[in-house]
């Protein structure tokens, strides 16, 4: 197990709220469970919170209180560990020193946040085999949604042209860093230095990317980043986005309410507000302290187990690839041709099964297998329909297998071994 220099108390925690994990350790211990057996492969959906999330949180729950509006001790402790934590994130993406991070619900809520905070006019470009929380919330005259093409240099070559075809005016390229129906990386940084070229903002979409690879705002030279907890090992209710800090102080609040408002008045009928102007602008109501807490514990627990993440996870998911392509019948859906075992990619695989719905094969892995998968179109309907079309087979959904920190070489052995029957015995 892990051995974590963690504070004793909340009052330790209170200086030093999100401390550094020290030791080497072999293993990153979740919370799995009552059931041992339950082969849990549907880590992109949400990530199992780690033990050390879970105890970090137990031992902030008799301390946690509003942050920001209070002079007592629960107050002081919960502020200080809110702000401490907002650079816990910074460093997590590697964040320029004047780079703002606001707390959301979680991607979703980041990537809305953005749009509602663009300058007017902004030229939107993007791919449009996104998620939908990164393909919905553009509006306005100047968006441009770019199919995307069959290899990652055509793709960075698309929005090139794009944005060559943009008004003059801000822009801002959305992209996500790893899909999340098929684990492809895009060409994050050569995206972002197109987009310098055409004076471009890019936003990235990290809600995939982040639970498997590091992500540096400064080496990618990216603007924007936005990423969810639950998809980082914590429970739900927490994400953040994180970037430049302009636009977003410019922005009207995204709720308005109390601690976005520095000073408030009324004329008696309509009342005014002097906004803040640093992220609690944007941040109005009482926020998730306990969730902020356990997203940062997540993130710098993350960080410092990188390196054992990706090798864990690189050693499933070719055994995943290899037991698939063994499956009579399975296809995998590929956004790029270009690389036939790809090694930009994260541990999210999709594929149909020729001639058995997806739904039904999910309900029988999990019901016969103790299997967990996704079937579906996951939030990316253009992305899963196109990529199912390219298959040549008739079904209409696809079933998606995700690995994780939770994974273990059995849980993949089972998944193929169940195919393989299912598969033979037929529908
Ligand atoms: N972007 C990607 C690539 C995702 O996979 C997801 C969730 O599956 C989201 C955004 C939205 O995340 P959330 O539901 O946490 O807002």
């Amino acid at each position: 197990t892990l051995a974590l220099d963690r504070p004793a108390t909340c009052a330790t925690a209170a200086a030093e709220p999100v401390p550094a994990v020290t030791g080497s350790a072999l293993r990153v211990p979740l919370v799995t469970g009552g059931s041992a057996t339950y082969a849990n492969l549907d880590h992109a959906a949400s990530a199992p919170c780690l033990e050390r999330v879970r105890d970090a949180v137990e031992e902030f729950l008799p301390w946690y209180a509003s942050v920001h509006r209070g002079a007592g001790f629960a107050s002081q402790v919960s502020t200080r560990i809110y702000e401490r934590t907002r650079n816990v994130l910074r460093r997590f993406v590697d964040a320029r020193s004047g780079d703002t991070v606001i707390f959301t619900r979680n991607t979703t809520d980041a990537l809305n946040l953005l749009a509602r905070s663009l300058p007017r006019n902004t030229a939107v470009v993007q791919f449009d085999t996104e998620h939908h929380a990164a393909l919905l919330p553009w509006r306005g005259p100047h968006v441009t949604q770019i199919e995307t093409p069959r290899t990652r240099a055509d793709a960075v070559a698309a929005v090139d042209a794009a944005l060559a075809r943009c008004p003059v005016g801000p822009r801002l390229l959305v992209v996500t860093g790893a899909s999340n129906v098929t684990g492809e990386l895009f060409p994050v940084a050569e995206l972002a230095a197109v987009a310098r070229e055409h004076g471009a903002r890019i936003a990235v979409d990290a809600a995939q990317l982040a639970p498997h690879r590091g992500v540096s705002v400064r080496e990618l030279d990216v603007d924007y980043v936005a990423l969810s907890g639950h998809k980082l090992y914590a429970p739900f209710g927490a994400g953040a986005l994180i970037g430049r800090a302009d636009w977003l102080r410019a922005a009207p609040p995204y709720l308005a309410g109390g601690g976005a408002s520095r000073l408030v008045t009324t004329d008696g009928t309509r009342a005014g507000a002097v906004w803040n102007t640093g992220p609690e602008r944007h941040e109005a109501g009482s926020p998730n302290t306990v969730g902020v807490y356990a997203l940062g514990v997540a993130c710098a627990e993350l960080q410092h187990h990188r390196d054992e993440v990706l090798r864990h996870e690189a050693a499933l998911l070719d055994r995943l690839r290899t037991g698939l392509a063994a499956v009579p019948g399975v296809a995998e859906l590929r956004l790029f041709d270009e690389d036939g075992t790809d090694p930009q990619a994260v541990g999210t695989v999709s594929f149909v099964v020729a001639g058995l719905d997806s739904g039904w094969l999910a309900a029988v892995l999990s019901a016969e297998y103790g299997i967990g998968v996704r079937d579906g179109a996951f939030c990316a309907h253009v992305a899963t329909r196109r990529l199912i079309g390219r298959t040549g087979t008739e079904v209409s959904q696809a079933l998606r297998v995700s690995i994780g920190l939770g994974t273990t070489p059995e849980h993949v052995d089972r998944l193929v071994l169940a195919l393989r029957q299912v598969v033979a015995r037929g529908a």
